[in-house]
C-alpha cells in the first residue's frame, strides 16, 4: 500500500482545520486543497514522467471532461508508475490512474470508463461533501485521530476515514452509483462506447480473485460488487441500440499507448 497515506492525511487535516469554520467549501478552496494534495501525491508516489504517455491520457481525459465539466476546472491527468491496480481523484480536478490498471484495460473504452468515473467523483464533489459533513461534531475527533493516531481502532474509525477523505475518500455505495452513472453518460456524450465500463468491472472482480493484494486500495476506496455491473448495463440498455453502436470502443492510439507503457522500464512496485 502507499506509505504516504498517513502523511497526506496530516496535510488534509490541516485543511480540515481551515475549512472547519466556514459554512461551505468554495470552488477556490476546493482547487487550493487539490493543488496542495497533488503536490503531496507527486512527492510521495512514483509518477510516470513519459511525455507521450501523459499526452495520451491528458487528451483522453480532456475529451471526457469537455463532455461533462460545467465548472471550468483546470484538469490534470497523471499516471502512477505502479503495478497496483488503482485509480483515484483529488478534489479540484486531479485524476490519477495507475499503470497497473491501464495494462489491464483491453480497449480504449475500458480506460475511458475508469477516467469518467473518477471525473464524476470530482464533478459531483463527493470528497468535498465528505469534508463539509466533517465540519461540526466530527471534525475535532477526526483531527485528533489523524494527527495523533490515538484512535486507530474502535469507535472512531468513521472519523478517521473522514480525516483522510480528500485524497483517498472512502466513497459510499451511493457515491459509487452516482460516479458510475456519470461514467456512462459522460462516455456516451464524448462519443465513446460505455460498454467498456461493465467489462472493466468484470476484469477488476476477476483480478480480485486471482491477485487480491494488487487491488486492496482500489476496493477499499471504491466499494465494488456485482451489482455495479448490472446497474451500468441497465443504464446502457436504456439507450437505443443505434445510439450505442456507433460509438468508439477502441482505436490504434490506445493500443499504441498501451504498448508504449508496457515497453517502459517496469515499475519498482
Ligand atoms: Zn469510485
Amino acid at each position: 500500500m502507499y506509505s504516504s497515506i498517513k502523511h497526506v492525511r496530516r496535510i488534509t487535516a490541516a485543511f480540515l482545520m481551515v475549512f472547519a469554520g466556514a459554512c461551505g467549501v468554495s470552488q477556490q478552496q476546493e482547487v487550493e486543497l487539490g493543488a496542495s494534495t497533488a503536490q503531496q501525491v507527486a512527492a510521495e508516489l512514483p509518477m510516470l514522467r513519459d511525455g507521450a504517455s501523459i499526452n495520451y491520457i491528458t487528451a483522453l481525459g480532456n475529451r471526457l471532461v469537455n463532455a461533462t465539466d460545467s465548472r471550468g476546472l483546470a484538469w490534470h491527468f497523471n499516471i502512477v508508475d505502479s503495478r497496483e491496480i488503482n485509480a483515484f481523484a483529488v478534489p479540484g480536478g486531479w485524476i490519477y490512474v495507475n499503470r497497473g490498471l491501464i495494462e489491464k484495460a483491453g480497449t480504449m473504452s475500458e480506460l475511458a470508463g475508469v477516467l469518467a468515473h473518477e471525473i464524476g467523483h470530482v464533478t459531483r464533489r463527493h470528497s468535498v461533501q465528505q469534508m463539509q459533513q466533517a465540519q461540526g461534531a466530527n471534525v475535532g475527533l477526526a483531527l485528533a485521530c489523524t494527527l495523533t493516531r490515538v484512535c486507530e481502532s474502535g469507535v472512531s474509525r468513521a472519523a478517521i476515514n473522514v480525516g483522510g477523505s480528500a485524497l483517498f475518500a472512502k466513497f459510499s455505495r451511493s457515491d459509487e452509483r452516482e460516479a458510475d452513472a456519470e461514467a456512462v453518460s459522460t462516455t456516451v456524450r464524448a462519443g465513446i462506447s460505455p460498454l467498456g465500463i461493465p467489462v472493466m468491472f468484470q476484469t477488476l472482480l476477476n483480478e480480485r480473485k486471482n491477485n487480491p493484494s494488487r487491488l486492496d486500495m482500489f476496493f477499499s476506496t471504491h466499494p465494488m460488487e456485482e451489482s455495479r455491473i448490472t446497474n451500468t448495463q441497465n443504464q446502457i440498455n436504456a439507450y437505443s441500440p443505434g445510439e450505442i453502436q456507433g460509438l468508439t470502443r477502441d482505436n490504434q492510439e490506445f493500443q499504441n499507448f498501451k504498448r508504449r507503457l508496457m515497453s517502459l522500464p517496469a515499475p519498482r512496485k
